[in-house]
């Protein structure tokens, strides 16, 4: 279901055109009204009339995390401080957050984007969201909350946590659409199955899943255990929070709404804007958003770019979804290796549950990564569980898709640390 069809459809000169506008208003507002910017601008040797087309976007300054936080908390504002209506951050937990600050008119454009992304997955008026991102200066509660408002459905607050409740709630309220992290998902369904009772019989029909990486096996995975469609949902709050893309019924790659987001793919080494297909860092210019709006945002996410037609109808250029990010891609023995490569090969492995941990240590010099994955139930108590096969076969499976040498160990159900957030996959003890 496409809920802005004048946008979501729009052939590709007419998208040009507008992104060309937009992007040619932004650059001169935030050159007269954002000093951050004008700054620069003008070390690049960039003025506003040097942008004609949405192709000279390329001539603009990248702008980095680490620089938003140095302006921290308002110095990203290109209004005045009585137009803005609501303040979110990012994390903060690696030092001062990014204040996101948005107008009225940002929070409209939020609830259409998030409009959008639910509608993708069919949410309608008649549906119950039950939404369990956090609320709070978190993006993702929020987000999800006023997409659901402005499509008219109704939506349950629960925010994040409280496992026994969200499942009650699943229950009793009738919860037709999920929404929260891909490993609560499974966090929940875990949950159901202690409680004794079949997830398929509650009549879920979506999820809308995001805010980590997560791989096709992965949502398998999950599209088995809840029984609904798996939608891959991807936005950052530097930008605006959820609502940046998301992925329709095909489930083949991520539209990215680029009449408000207009993404690229660079070299993350070299900055060099990469051509559609090729893997790199994407990077975000927010084309319409007022309150702080940023120009070419590194996100350190690692995707690819397309734009082939795709069945749904809608006509945006899509990106893959998240290979990784390239501050958690991990280097072992000059191999770059993502957590998603490494779950893709160990879901496809009978008797291993989707928990895991990557644990690298450096002993003589050299690399090891140990592999720590959950066994199931049935394999757990199996009298004659060869586990070494097992262990051997993923070690076999992962050197064919990497290229590395690993150590694979089946441990305990449960035993892995769970999150009602983001999962914690990677244990780096290298003292490099
Ligand atoms: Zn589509």
């Amino acid at each position: 279901m496409i809920w802005n069809g004048d946008f979501e459809t729009l052939p590709r000169a007419g998208m040009e055109k507008l992104q060309t506008e937009r992007l040619g208003k932004l650059v001169d507002n935030l050159y007269r009204r954002v000093p951050f910017y004008r700054k620069k601008m003008d070390e690049k040797g960039v003025k506003p009339h040097n942008i004609q087309s949405i192709k000279d976007i390329q001539k603009l300054p990248f702008t980095t995390k680490d620089e938003m936080r140095e302006v921290y908390p308002y110095g990203l504002l290109a209004v005045d401080m009585h137009e803005i209506v609501e303040i979110h951050t990012s994390s903060g937990t690696t030092g001062k957050p990014v204040v996101d600050a948005y107008t009225a008119g940002d929070i409209e454009v939020w609830s259409e984007v998030m409009a959008r992304t639910l509608s993708t997955g069919g949410t309608t008026k008649h549906d119950i969201v039950q939404n369990a991102y956090g609320y709070g200066l978190f993006t993702g509660g929020l987000g999800v909350h006023y997409g659901a408002r402005k499509i008219g459905a109704t939506v349950i607050p629960i925010s994040g946590g409280n496992t026994k409740r969200q499942l009650a709630i699943l229950k009793d309220f009738k919860t037709t659409v999920l929404a929260c992290t891909p490993s609560y998902s499974l966090f929940l369904a875990e949950g159901a199955k202690e409680e004794k009772f079949d997830m398929s019989a509650l009549g879920i029909k979506a999820g809308f899943f995001g805010a980590e990486p997560w791989s096709d096996t992965m949502r398998k995975e999950i599209q088995d255990k809840l029984h609904l469609l798996a939608i891959d949902i991807y936005g950052l709050t530097e930008i605006i929070g959820p609502g940046v893309a998301s992925e329709c019924e095909h489930q083949d790659g991520l539209h990215v709404f680029e009449d408000h987001f207009y993404p690229e793919i660079i070299d993350p080494q070299t900055g060099r804007v990469l051509p559609d297909g090729e893997k790199g860092e994407l990077v975000i210019t927010t084309l319409t958003k007022e309150g702080t709006p940023v120009l070419r945002y590194r996100t350190r996410d690692v995707t690819y770019l397309e734009r082939s037609a795709c069945p749904c109808g809608r006509t945006s250029v899509r990106m893959h979804r998240l290979l990784g990010r390239t501050d958690d891609m991990l280097i072992i023995r000059g191999v770059n290796v993502f957590p998603s490569q490494i779950e893709q090969v160990i879901l496809a492995v009978d008797g291993v549950e989707p928990h895991y941990q990557l644990v690298v240590e450096r002993r003589d010099q050299l690399d090891e990564l140990e592999v720590q994955v959950e066994m199931d139930e049935k394999l757990f108590s199996d009298e004659i569980r060869n586990l070494e096969t097992i262990e051997r076969k993923i070690e076999s499976d992962l050197y064919g898709a990497l290229n590395i040498h690993t150590r694979v160990k089946l441990v305990e159900p449960k035993s892995i640390a769970r999150s009602e957030g983001k999962a914690k996959r990677i244990i780096d003890k290298r003292k490099i």
